[in-house]
């Protein structure tokens, strides 16, 4: 049987080369997380405000891998709201999603003026989790 999670892993593909790619030659770290099957890197210059995802990959920012990973950032709700963009990328699609995500930032921003605090993929993943305190 083909889990959820190998299929995200698989609609996902374009998207984590395109960001492994980019840690990668910005001389990043990456590291797993298994409970949530996401890489999570530091050190690419995709990464915007407190981190990105872009297909099954957290791009770290304000906060490096190794505190996201052995949980000392207090991580696992975010781990899980990463996760979710995750699943908001395979089922959007690897052209869709930052088009549809971009949409909505725009909107919030013109509205709240955040990207985050009246945009649906960001509601959808979780504000809390998401540390978006200031909405
Ligand atoms: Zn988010």
């Amino acid at each position: 049987m083909v889990s959820n999670r190998f299929l995200r892993s698989l609609a996902n593909l374009p998207a984590t080369a395109v960001a492994a790619t980019s840690v990668l030659i910005a001389g990043g770290k990456c590291g797993y997380s298994p409970g949530h099957g996401l890489f999570v890197c530091e050190g690419s210059p995709l990464a915007q405000q407190g981190g990105t995802t872009v297909g099954d990959v957290f791009l770290t920012n304000e906060i490096s891998k190794d505190e996201v990973l052995d949980g000392t950032a207090n991580s696992e709700a975010l781990l899980s709201h990463e996760t979710r963009h995750a699943a908001q990328w395979a089922g959007h699609g690897n052209l869709l999603y930052p088009i549809l995500y971009g949409v909505e930032a725009l909107k919030s921003t013109v509205l709240t003026g955040s990207y985050g605090c009246a945009n649906w993929f960001e509601f959808d993943a979780g504000m809390q989790e998401g540390r978006y305190s200031s909405c």
